[in-house]
């Protein structure tokens, strides 16, 4: 079977992973570079950042998102030759207000990566010497871990080029979708050229909305801004990733420390703004004040592609036999990136699907269109 895939970040990538190992042929497009949306500008949590705060659907595909990238990235490396980093430092949360609720949510899953504890400072200098002596108090998830997702990136690529089941088109944007009743005939690229393929695969991030009026369905998936610092200091400075009033600190092996971020509606904007940059670095400061002593070396900002509640969209697209979607992931599109591609590569070979698919069926945006109209 030969699919094409319209957008190249992790969830257009591991779903083309996921394809070639059933036997596929598979085609990616992206507008821009391979992996240089999204996916490359997140911090590569490998959980929703208060769980207890998403509705379960979301939770249920980031849960998977340590374990599918630490399998990937065996698989990956021999060939690549790039570990991704699965970096396992735990996590320190100190907003107060979230303790009882975060210490009954851990006890309520017996899943690992949940587990949490709750620390007074004495405790909290054992795990992470480094702390404000301002927090006292802090639930940790020592099972949380963070995947560098630039080399994650690299890694799919890498693998995906040298596979001889996959043609990769760069700075080649997708303008139409040739349809003729309920199938995708062909797709039409910038430059003019038709590309047949058997099945089609939206994975086109916070760009989805594009292609609601050519499917005559509204796509309510908009581009959230979120900014972010990187610093660089010693090699394992710091132990812990940290988080407080939304804002966070992860820690890479090599001493670099990514810090974010804001949520803000700009539309496509990727400009940073010094008010944004220093308000998330004197929130990063708070919590670890010696940060202060070291450069920030780069900034960015990054468009996540917001959907209602943040649940995506995985599975066919209502009213199209051969048209697939994995897109809308908001906030967790790199942990929920290994469950997404597995479920929507299942739902597309005919195969027991292994996540409850109609949680995330597209087929919802059918009935909230219908809903709209009563
Ligand atoms: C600041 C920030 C921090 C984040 N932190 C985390 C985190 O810690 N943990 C976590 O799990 N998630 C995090 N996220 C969210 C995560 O990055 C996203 O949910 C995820 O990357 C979405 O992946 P995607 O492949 O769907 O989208 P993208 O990576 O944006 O990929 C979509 C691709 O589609 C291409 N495309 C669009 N339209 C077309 C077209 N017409 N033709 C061809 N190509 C097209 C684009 O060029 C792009 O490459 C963060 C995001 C941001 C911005």
């Amino acid at each position: 079977m030969h699919i094409a895939i319209i957008g190249a970040g992790v969830s257009g990538l591991l779903t083309a992973l996921e394809l070639v190992e059933r036997g596929c042929t598979v085609t990616l497009f992206d507008q821009q570079q391979t992996g240089s949306a999204a996916s490359w500008a997140g911090g590569g949590i490998l959980s929703p950042m208060y769980p207890w705060r998403y509705p379960q659907e979301v939770n249920a595909l980031a849960r998977y998102g340590k374990q599918g990238y630490l399998k990937w990235n065996e698989k990956l490396k021999p060939v690549t030759g790039i570990d991704f980093e699965i970096h396992e430092t735990g996590m320190l949360i100190f907003d107060e207000d979230d303790f009882e609720i975060g210490l009954d949510y851990a006890h309520q899953h017996l899943d690992p990566m949940q587990q949490a504890e709750y620390l007074q400072h004495e405790q909290i200098e054992q795990v992470n010497s480094l702390v404000s002596p301002q927090l006292q108090h802090a639930i940790y998830f020592p099972q949380l871990a963070n995947v560098r997702n630039p080399r994650l990136l690299q890694s799919l690529k890498s693998y995906l080029q040298q596979h001889p089941n996959v043609i990769i088109h760069e700075h080649c944007p997708v303008t139409d979708l040739n349809t003729q009743q309920q199938r995708l005939v062909a797709i039409r690229t910038a430059d003019g050229q038709q590309h047949f393929a058997d099945q089609y695969v939206l994975a086109t991030g916070a760009w989805s909305a594009k292609w609601s009026e050519q499917l005559e369905i509204e796509i309510p998936v908009q581009p959230v801004q979120g900014q972010m610092l990187l610093f660089k200091t010693p090699k394992d400075w710091l132990s812990t990733m940290c988080m407080n009033k939304v804002m966070y600190l992860i820690p890479r092996q090599d001493g670099h420390i990514v810090c974010g971020s804001s949520m803000r509606q700009c539309g496509f904007d990727t400009q940073t703004t010094n008010v944004t940059l220093e308000h998330i670095q004197q929130a990063c400061f708070e919590m670890v004040p010696e940060l202060a002593k070291f450069p920030i070396i780069k900034s960015w900002a990054g468009l996540r592609p917001s959907s209602p509640e943040g649940i995506p969209y995985i599975g066919q697209m209502p009213q199209f036999d051969n048209l697939w979607a994995n897109f809308g992931h908001f906030r967790n599109g790199l942990c929920m990136g290994p469950a997404s591609a597995q479920l929507l590569a299942e739902l597309i070979m005919g195969q027991t699907p292994s996540f409850n698919a109609e949680d995330y069926s597209p087929q919802r945006l059918y009935e909230d269109a219908i809903a709209l109209y009563k």
